[in-house]
């Protein structure tokens, strides 16, 4: 029974390997020759791959800031900024297009 649950730790370890972009069965066999335990604590100490697989989303700068602002129309009278669906100016009454 040692020998399933040392196999279970090497296609353990293999599998975590492949998830931080690292080689399977390299590190599987050498979880096997070697001690999947410290196969497996080097593999958890060392940093992530070269992070080709991950595609870390870049906050765009500005954001979403504009999908919350209103439509906005100055009055070409006096420069007042009105909402967008205003028909008039509603300072100086002058037609809004
Ligand atoms: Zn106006």
């Amino acid at each position: 029974m040692t020998l399933l649950f040392w196999l279970l730790f090497c296609a353990f370890i293999g599998y975590s390997a492949g998830r931080k972009g690292r080689s399977r069965w390299a590190w599987g066999l050498a979880a096997f020759f070697l001690s999947p335990l410290i196969v497996g604590i080097v593999l958890a100490l060392m940093p992530d791959g070269d992070g080709k697989k991950e595609t870390r989303p870049a906050p765009s700068p500005g954001g979403n800031r504009d999908s919350g602002r209103r439509e906005e129309k100055y009055c070409p009278e006096c420069g007042y900024l009105a909402d967008a669906g205003e028909q008039y100016c509603p300072r100086c009454g002058e037609m809004l297009w």
